[in-house]
């Protein structure tokens, strides 16, 4: 048994390589303290590779007791696999070669006293004094270390939800495929309703979604496609060696297909689509964020066109989507800045010519540009987020108007508003309605939304579904435009309507075309026999009137009674003239 002093004796001898001297003595004494105290793990080994000296900390770090581990050969720390390569290097250093990694910071993997291995950092030293050679090592525990980096490298490469790469690596894996000068697609996927499900199912169910996508998405593509995803519910695919447009559109509609199969996420069955824009290399760009820039500016139309749809970037696509994105923030400032406004234009019975109803319709005070028409700005907002706030702005400032109309004794005006289409899609429409109505202190029958019959007819059952339960709650529902779009005769039955509007383009031609009349005399029968109220669109003569009153049309909207009017300009209008009709105002 060798006792602790003697450890230590020995250790500064070797440390120091000689103790003679008075000064050699002094040295020795520090050596000891310093090596006790250290953090640093110290371990020396003789000429046989036999441990002569480790330190407390070197001790604690292997689990051992310090008296263990010397007189041990030095393998004791070192693992199995690496034990051949340190004989073989320490076999030649004895031999009298020069250490290769003497003096040198290496990282390698040690072994503690119950067998886990862990990494270490080690700096070596060699010297020769009259015991012969010995070696030395200063010894860093880098586990913490090794783990942080790693965890940083995941991160810097990974998106932590799916473990799918992230964008950052996507880039690098486009940026190598380009080196190579090897044809590419790159597609961006970004999924239909998926805000819906977040809103509906609550964000737990939103990732279990984006997990089984990075399941799906792999699966359902060749062996060699990259799948990444950028975040939110945006996935981004690289499809090496695909430069032909007509297999990159295969392989781009295969994945918008694949988004047919509902998500069966927690006990929800989720109806998800996916919509898909893609760009080639080296036809549409030779750069990777180029090429990620107009796949993105591909998406983008396809997620215009109502989602689920495929699209290949055209270079026509980067200004038109360049100009919507400056309009939409333009708008955005507006609305925050009551640049926008509802004009309101009169709805007419045809019998006695009262006002029985107003429509709001949206204009823009545009600073610079004065005042703008919807179709100037509306198509800029699309399927976008603004679309919905703009939506509901609108709802709001309709119902103050109706209450208003109240106030000022006419409560026999309902006020109609025009839907987007995302208002319709959106879960909460019920709810905004009810608030709008409530804030306002109006009754729900004083409201009537319009919604074209294509919006409608999108989303069948699901539209149906939520007009029904509006109608329930007492608004109005009216079919706008009708005629202009697919709707069958037999949808103004199914659905819960209480107007129709016969699209302007039938009353424009009603006097000079017999089939665009016998048309709107079809619609209004068909109307009156389903107890709705019929409004012909877009009067704007007299015998456009008298047209449709021999046709039996009770009501009328059009330039003929009205253009639309600020709310200021429309409280005058009635008050002068309450029940009179309103030509030639
Ligand atoms: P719409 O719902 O069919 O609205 C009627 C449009 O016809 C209005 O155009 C109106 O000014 C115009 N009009 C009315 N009488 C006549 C007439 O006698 N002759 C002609 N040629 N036109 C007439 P406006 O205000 O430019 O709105 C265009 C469209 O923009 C609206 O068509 C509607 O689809 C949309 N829109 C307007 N305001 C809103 C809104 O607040 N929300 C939503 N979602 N859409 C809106
Ligand atoms: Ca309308
Ligand atoms: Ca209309």
């Amino acid at each position: 048994m060798t006792n602790r002093a003697d450890i230590d004796q020995r250790a500064a001898m070797t440390i120091d390589g000689a103790a003679h001297s008075t000064q050699s003595a002094n040295d020795t004494t520090i050596a000891v303290s310093f090596a006790r105290a250290t953090n640093l793990a110290l371990i020396s080994i003789d000429g046989t590779g036999s441990i002569r000296f480790v330190n407390p900390s070197a001790a604690k770090l292997f689990g051992y007791e310090r008296a263990e581990m010397i007189g041990c050969p030095v393998t004791i720390i070192i693992p199995e696999r690496m034990r051949g390569a340190h004989t073989g290097g320490f076999n030649r250093v004895a031999g009298g070669q020069k250490p290769s990694l003497g003096g040198k910071t290496v990282e390698v993997s040690a072994i503690k006293k119950d067998g886990t291995e862990f990494p270490i950092e080690i700096t070596l030293s060699v010297w020769r004094d009259e015991n012969g050679m010995g070696a030395g090592a200063i010894i860093k525990d880098i586990s913490e270390r090794r783990e942080r980096d790693s965890k940083l490298l995941r991160m810097a490469n990974q998106d932590t939800l799916t473990g799918l790469p992230n964008r950052h690596r996507f880039i690098d894996l486009i940026r190598d495929e380009l080196q190579a000068e090897r044809p590419l697609t790159v597609v961006m996927l970004d999924l239909d309703g998926f805000k819906d499900v977040n809103d509906t199912h609550g964000h737990s169910a939103g990732d279990c979604v984006l997990q089984a996508v990075a399941v799906r998405l792999p699966y359902l593509l060749r062996g060699d496609a990259q799948v990444a995803r950028f975040g939110g519910d945006e996935f981004a695919i690289l499809l090496p060696n695909v430069g032909d447009p007509i297999a990159a559109q295969s392989e781009a509609k295969a994945i918008v297909d694949a988004f047919a199969t509902p998500f069966d996420v927690a006990g929800h069955v989720l109806d998800l689509g996916a919509s898909v824009g893609f760009a080639i290399a080296p036809a549409h760009g030779s750069d990777e964020e180029e090429l990620i820039a107009c796949a993105d500016y591909a998406l983008y139309k396809a997620k215009a066109s109502g989602g689920r749809a495929c699209r290949m970037f055209d270079h026509s696509m980067k200004s038109e989507t360049l100009t919507r994105r400056l309009m939409r923030d333009e708008l955005l400032h507006a609305l925050r800045n009551g640049q926008l406004e509802l004009y309101y234009q009169p709805q007419i019975n045809l019998e006695d010519g009262r006002v029985f109803g107003v429509e709001a319709l949206i204009r823009w005070n545009h600073p610079v540009r004065g005042l703008l028409l919807p179709g100037a700005f509306l198509p800029a907002l699309d399927q976008s987020a603004l679309a919905l706030e703009i939506g509901w702005w609108t709802l709001d400032q309709a119902s103050s108007e109706a209450a208003r109309l109240w106030a000022i004794g006419r409560p026999d005006i309902k006020v109609g508003v025009n839907l987007f289409p995302a208002q319709l899609r959106a879960p909460n429409l019920c709810e905004k309605v009810a608030g709008s109505i409530n804030r306002h202190g109006i009754s729900a029958n004083a409201l009537e939304l319009e919604v074209t019959e294509t919006i409608a007819l999108h989303d069948n059952d699901k539209s149906l579904e939520v007009l029904t339960a509006l109608r329930q709650t007492g608004v109005g529902i009216a079919f706008d435009d009708f005629g202009t779009g697919f709707a069958s005769l037999s949808s103004l039955q199914r659905y819960p309507l209480t107007t129709l509007k016969i699209d302007r383009s039938f009353i424009a031609n009603i006097i000079n075309r017999p089939g665009d009349a016998a048309i709107t005399k079809a619609l209004i029968i068909m109307s009156k026999e389903l107890g709705l109220d019929t409004i012909a669109e877009g009067v704007e003569t007299e015998e456009q009137e008298q047209a449709l009153r021999l046709l039996g049309c009770p009501s009328a909207q059009g330039y003929l009674y009205g253009r639309p009017v600020p709310a200021a300009n429309l409280e005058q209008m009635l008050v002068a003239q309450p029940l009179a009709k309103l030509a030639n105002m």
